[in-house]
C-alpha cells in the first residue's frame, strides 16, 4: 500500500544533482507497451536513437548503451580500452573521480591518482599543467590512458577537457582520454570529437532526464584500436559485439526497451530546443542560484569562478553548522531532497541540483526551502537568496531560441 507519509501532497522537489525531475513527456513515452526486441519496430527505434545519441555526444563515432547505471559504464571504459597492469593517470576532482580510481584498482590496473593536496583539490578542476608534466616524464609511455571527470558532481566543478588534450598533445604521449561526463551530458557544453576524447562515459539520470538504468560509452578510433589490443576479461561490457548488432539497431542482449522509448523521446526534446539553448538554460539556472547564495553571505563550494558547474551549486555551511542536519529539515518539513556532502566533504556542504525538467519557479522554490531550513537550523544569513533569485531571474531573461 502506499505510504502516505512518503508521498505527500503535490510534486516532491527533487533538486538532487541527479536522478533529476523527469519530464511528463518522457514518462508517458517510457509507459508505452514493451515490444519485442527482436522484432522490425525496434530495429527502427534502434537506428534512429543511435544516431541522435551522437548529435548530444557531438561525434561522428558509435555510441555504447548499456542497460546499466553510470558505474557500469565506467567499468565498460576500463575492460575494453585497458588491460591489467596497465597504468593510468587520474585526477582528484572529488568523490566520483575517488570512486573511479578505487574501481580502477579492483580491475587492476594501476593508476596514480594525481591532485591538488588535501581538501582544496576538491575546490578547484582538473590541473591540465599538472597532467601535461606527469605524461613529459613518462618517456617510456607506460600511461595508457588520462582519466578525468569533467562535471564532479560532488563538488560542482566543471573542468576544462580541451585543456586536458591540448596537455596531451604538448607532452606528445599516446595515451586515451577517459572522461565522466556522467553529470554533464546534456547540460553543459561537451564536444567528444572536437576535444579529441577517446572514451566518453555517460548516464541517463542527470542532463538527460531520464530515470536511472542506461549508460553510455562513446568511442573513438582510437578506443575501438586499443579494444583489439585489450586483454581485460569481458563479455556484458564487451564493445565489439554491441557494435556489430548496433549497426542493425539492435543489442546483443536484451536492452531496456521502455528506457530507450524515453531517451528517444528525450533526444527529441533536446535536439528540438537545441543544444546550445539547452546549455544556457542551465548557465542561467546556476547564477541565478549562485545569485542566492551570495546574498544568503555564504560560500561556494567551487573556488574557480571560471568553472562554476551550470548543472548544480555546491553551498558550504558555516563552522559548526552539520549540512546533514540542515538538508534533514528541509526534507522533513518542506519534501525537498538535496544533494549531500560526499566523501570528504560530508557534513560540510550540501548540493542544489538544477539540471532536467526545472524552471525559474521550481529553483525559486528550492531557494525557498533551503532559506527556510538554514534559518529553522540557526545558519546565520546576510539576506535573502529567495529575493535576490527572483529578481536575477526576472532581469536576465532567456533569449529566445
Ligand atoms: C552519478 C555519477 C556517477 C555514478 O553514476 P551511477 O549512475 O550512480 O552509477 C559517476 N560519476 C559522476 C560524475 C556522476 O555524477
Amino acid at each position: 500500500m502506499l505510504n502516505l507519509d512518503f508521498h505527500p501532497s503535490g510534486r516532491h522537489f527533487l533538486q538532487i544533482p541527479g536522478p533529476s525531475p523527469v519530464p511528463d513527456r518522457i514518462l508517458r513515452a517510457i509507459s508505452l507497451p514493451t515490444i519485442d526486441h527482436r522484432g522490425p519496430e525496434f530495429g527502427v527505434l534502434g537506428l534512429e536513437l543511435l544516431a541522435k545519441l551522437k548529435q548530444v555526444f557531438k561525434t561522428e563515432g558509435p555510441v555504447m548503451v548499456y542497460p546499466a547505471s553510470g558505474t557500469g559504464a565506467w567499468e565498460a571504459a576500463f575492460a575494453n580500452a585497458l588491460s591489467p597492469g596497465d597504468r593510468v593517470l587520474m585526477f582528484e576532482t572529488g568523490h566520483f573521480a575517488t570512486l573511479w580510481h578505487k574501481m580502477a584498482l579492483r580491475l587492476q590496473l594501476e593508476p596514480e591518482f594525481i591532485g591538488l593536496p588535501g581538501y582544496e583539490g576538491w575546490r578547484q578542476g582538473v590541473r591540465a599543467d599538472m597532467i601535461e608534466a606527469r605524461l613529459r616524464e613518462d618517456a617510456g609511455h607506460r600511461i595508457k590512458a588520462v582519466c578525468v571527470v569533467h562535471n564532479e558532481t560532488s563538488t560542482g566543478v566543471t573542468s576544462d577537457i580541451a585543456a586536458v588534450r591540448r596537455a596531451i598533445d604538448a607532452a606528445g604521449h599516446p595515451a586515451l582520454l577517459l572522461v565522466d561526463t556522467i553529470s554533464g551530458l546534456a547540460s553543459a557544453d561537451y564536444r567528444h570529437d572536437e576535444w579529441g576524447v577517446d572514451v566518453t562515459i555517460s548516464g541517463s539520470q542527470k542532463g538527460l532526464m531520464l530515470p536511472p538504468g542506461i549508460s553510455f560509452n562513446a568511442l573513438s578510433d582510437k578506443a575501438i584500436s586499443a579494444s583489439r589490443e585489450s586483454t581485460m576479461p569481458r563479455s556484458f561490457w564487451a564493445w565489439d559485439e554491441i557494435l556489430e548488432a548496433n549497426r542493425n539497431g539492435y543489442w546483443p542482449y536484451t536492452p531496456s526497451t521502455n528506457l530507450l522509448y524515453g531517451l528517444n523521446e528525450a533526444l527529441d526534446m533536446l535536439l528540438d530546443e537545441g543544444l546550445e539553448h539547452v546549455f544556457a538554460r542551465h548557465q542561467r539556472w546556476a547564477a541565478g542560484v549562485r545569485t542566492a547564495v551570495e546574498a544568503w553571505g555564504l560560500e561556494i563550494q567551487c573556488q574557480d569562478p571560471a568553472l562554476y558547474s551550470p548543472v548544480l551549486t555546491g553551498v558550504v555551511m558555516p563552522d559548526g553548522i552539520d549540512a546533514d542536519a540542515v538538508r534533514k529539515i528541509i526534507y522533513e518539513r518542506f519534501d525537498l531532497s538535496l544533494g549531500m556532502g560526499l566523501g570528504k566533504a560530508k557534513g560540510k556542504m550540501f548540493r542544489i541540483g538544477h539540471l532536467g525538467d526545472c524552471n525559474d519557479l521550481t529553483l525559486v522554490a528550492t531557494l525557498g526551502g533551503c532559506e527556510a531550513g538554514m534559518k529553522l537550523c540557526g545558519v546565520p544569513l546576510a539576506g535573502s537568496g529567495v529575493a535576490a533569485a527572483l529578481e536575477y531571474f526576472a532581469q536576465h531573461p532567456l533569449e529566445a531560441r
